[in-house]
């Protein structure tokens, strides 16, 4: 079989993005002895002072926390989380807690520039992995294996790898290439509402771009938030609510589907690059964590397991096979938790009814949150079990309901 290509014998690989998802993958290819280049089109987060982010904060739970293991990352972050037990909702002036888990579980809150920060560091632990910051990929030439960077003087520069990873968000630049190169089915919807991040610590409100297009002066904001959020208001201070929400950039919200995520042994997608999805669900870092760990998973199969036979340099064939059953693996897990984010998003939009039938259906059930968040069973399982038990649910609430109505009808003719 014909050996991938390198300057050197090594097998190389660039990886387009050091975000979250990015830095970690960088950390999972480094174990196997490839030699990692990460480019990044921000400055170093670890150096620069103020990082203009998304959330500050993040819920992480057991998908992402396999992730980090799976890399032998997760001290010195671990041991910075805060368990978050229930979330509050705020409906007019009342509010009301309610549990994430049926059996008291937690998810975690953590600081994304903090994880970001962490695992570049990991990553840099490995002297096969370096940084390239301010490096903007223009394009990719998949079958050369070379791409085209911008360096922000404007110059542009050359790279070659063996293997191309994007990882570079929800407006992928290494995805637009690919979609010139393989069939790629792709879906984007933007949803109505957008977000904006105000310190309370860390509070993220979501709402209509009509209502932050509706408030234009302070004045406008603080009638909002006394009408609709009164109690955030002294936890907030209004002089920092008004600062954060003129200053704070506004977010939209995407939702991305697409597949193949890879093409021939050149390239593969991983985190938002590959499926961007609406928040609600606390999973998008999640569940790139574990695209990391899914397709390591798929490489020790295929190409043999990291440190022993895996970490030798391996032929295109194989690299092409592990990159294929990595894309038909992972893509109806992926399509499941864009589904159920959009989902969640509805359901919470309107009243919160899930959690309340909670106590009335056995213990030995485990609910839908439970499997997405809590456990490792693959979203597009945790979906179909979902869905034939509404469809039981449903059949059962209509016998129940003609039961009803039968024995009503018994107890009237008995009267006449
Ligand atoms: P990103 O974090 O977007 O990183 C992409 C990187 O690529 C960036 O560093 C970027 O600078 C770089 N890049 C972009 N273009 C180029 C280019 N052309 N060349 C080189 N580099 C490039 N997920 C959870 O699991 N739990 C949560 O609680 C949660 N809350 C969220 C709340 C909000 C409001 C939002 C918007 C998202 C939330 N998410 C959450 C989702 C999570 O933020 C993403 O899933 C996660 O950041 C994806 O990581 P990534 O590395 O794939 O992409």
């Amino acid at each position: 079989s014909s050996p991938t290509r390198s300057q050197n014998g090594e097998f190389s690989v660039a990886v387009v993005g050091g975000g979250l998802v990015g830095s970690l993958a960088a950390v999972y290819f480094a174990s196997r002895g490839w030699t990692v280049t990460v480019y990044e089109l921000r400055e170093d987060i670890r150096t620069v002072k103020q990082s203009s982010g998304r959330s500050i904060n993040l819920a992480l739970s057991a998908r992402g926390i396999a992730g980090l293991e799976g890399a032998g990352v997760g001290k010195g972050l671990l041991d910075t989380l805060i368990p978050m037990k229930a979330r509050m909702i705020h409906v007019g002036n009342s509010q009301s807690s309610q549990n994430y888990g049926y059996f008291n579980e937690a998810i975690n809150s953590v600081d994304r520039k903090l994880v970001n920060q962490h695992l570049l560091n990991m990553a840099e632990t490995h002297k096969n992995v370096s940084f390239k910051f301010q490096y903007e990929v223009l394009s990719i030439d998949f079958d050369k294996k070379v791409l085209n960077f911008k360096k922000p003087d404007g110059t542009v520069v050359k790279a070659t790898a063996d293997l191309i990873v994007g990882t570079d968000g929800a407006f992928s630049r290494v995805r637009r290439e690919l979609m010139r190169v393989t069939r790629m089915n792709f879906m984007q919807e933007y949803i109505e509402h957008a977000y904006v991040e105000l310190n309370m610590p860390p509070v993220t409100l979501f709402m209509p771009w009509s209502n932050f297009e509706a408030i234009k002066s302070p004045t406008d904001l603080m009638l909002f938030f006394e009408q609709k959020f009164p109690d955030t208001i002294p936890l907030i201070g209004k002089e920092l609510l008004v600062k954060d929400y003129f200053k704070n950039p506004k977010g939209s919200l995407i939702s991305i589907k697409c597949k193949p995520y890879h093409y021939k042994s050149s390239c593969v997608i991983l985190g938002d690059a590959a499926h961007a999805m609406v928040p609600f669900y606390g999973q998008g870092m999640n569940c790139g964590f574990e695209d990391c760990l899914v397709l390591d998973e798929i490489f020790d199969r295929v190409l043999g397991k990291r440190g022993s036979a895996g970490s030798a340099r391996p032929s295109a064939e194989k690299v092409a096979k592990a990159l294929e059953e990595y894309s038909e693996l992972r893509n109806p897990d992926a399509e499941a938790i864009c589904d159920l984010a959009l989902n969640n998003y509805v359901e919470m939009r309107s009243s919160v009814t899930k959690l309340f039938l909670a106590p009335l259906v056995p213990k030995t059930v485990i609910p839908l949150y439970t499997m997405v968040s809590f456990s490792r069973i693959p979203y597009s399982k945790a979906l179909a079990i979902h869905e034939s038990r509404t469809k039981l649910y449903n059949w059962l609430g209509k016998v129940a309901g003609y039961s009803v109505v039968a024995v009503g009808w018994v107890l009237l003719l008995r009267l006449v």
